[in-house]
């Protein structure tokens, strides 16, 4: 029988903006403390099952040497721009910009010409297609600052080349922060919340949002968000790997149509055993 890996959220200190998840309708689908709950999430057979690590089981890159927490990686990567923490406040206050319109500019010719010569993006972010959460303008950054991989309803692994370009931001652009974000009514999970079988491509997305058990749209983005983030760990060996040894950070948000607002839940963690 095959056994599902845990992935827990951790309720770390000043990652987590209470006031404004308490403000968002319904069933809390993260848990009260640490290890004690994991993201609701529906064991349909459709689903991807995960795959449990098997360390030294591939052979795609060579070992490299223990991170200053003395974890090993399995995948290298070059020096970060920014740390992971740094890159979510660097997030955080871009999107306090935005909702307080205190924008600052970002793009001009400067820095098209810098840009030319290579690309330091600070996070890969999966957002939903929606035309209202373009993720350059609700964090208030430039060109060359952010790795946008967009899809309606913000799935992630279900699409193999969003997932692979997600492994590229991270390994290849050494991004510290791959932020998960949905958004407030969002159409896809809306559909996938109402049931109605779709045809063709449609039906197939639509069968990668993960609505949970719940009821309630606002609960069901939520849980789409967190299923989604997970997901990125469970089915992306080097994803995971980066995660594990502390390079990066896999932040899964929801963002208000209404007030412009990013709500940043805790990290997703791997939980080992
Ligand atoms: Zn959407």
């Amino acid at each position: 029988m095959k056994t599902r890996n845990r992935l827990l959220l951790a309720f770390m200190t000043g990652t987590i903006c209470t006031s404004a998840i308490s403000a968002l309708d319904q069933p809390v689908v993260v848990p009260v403390k640490p290890g004690t709950a994991q993201p609701e999430v529906s064991d349909s057979a459709e689903k991807p099952v995960a795959k449990p690590a098997s360390p030294g089981s591939t052979s795609e890159k060579p070992v490299v040497a223990a991170d200053q927490h003395g974890n090993t990686a399995k995948y290298a990567q070059d020096q970060q721009v920014l740390t992971p923490a740094e890159a979510l406040q660097s997030l955080k206050d871009g999107n306090k910009r935005f909702i307080t319109d205190h924008l600052e500019k970002t793009a001009g010719k400067e820095r098209l010409i810098e840009l030319a010569k290579g690309q330091k993006p600070i996070a890969a972010i999966i957002a939903c297609a929606d035309s209202r959460v373009s993720p350059e303008l609700i964090f208030n950054k430039g060109l060359g600052e952010l790795f946008v991989l967009r899809v309606a309803g913000n799935v992630s692994v279900e699409a193999y080349a969003l997932a692979g370009s997600a492994e590229y931001a991270v390994a290849h652009l050494n991004v510290p922060l791959v932020v998960v974000i949905g958004h407030e009514t969002c159409g896809a999970v809306k559909a996938s919340l109402k049931g109605d079988p779709e045809k063709g491509n449609l039906g197939r997305l639509l069968k990668a949002v993960q609505v949970g058990n719940h009821l309630n749209l606002a609960a069901a983005v939520r849980n789409n968000v967190i299923f989604q983030a997970d997901q990125l760990l469970l089915e992306s060996e080097m994803i995971r790997d980066f995660v594990i040894s502390e390079r990066i950070i896999v932040v899964p948000a929801v963002y208000s149509l209404n007030t412009g607002e990013v709500t940043f839940m805790d990290p997703v963690v791997w939980e080992k055993g």
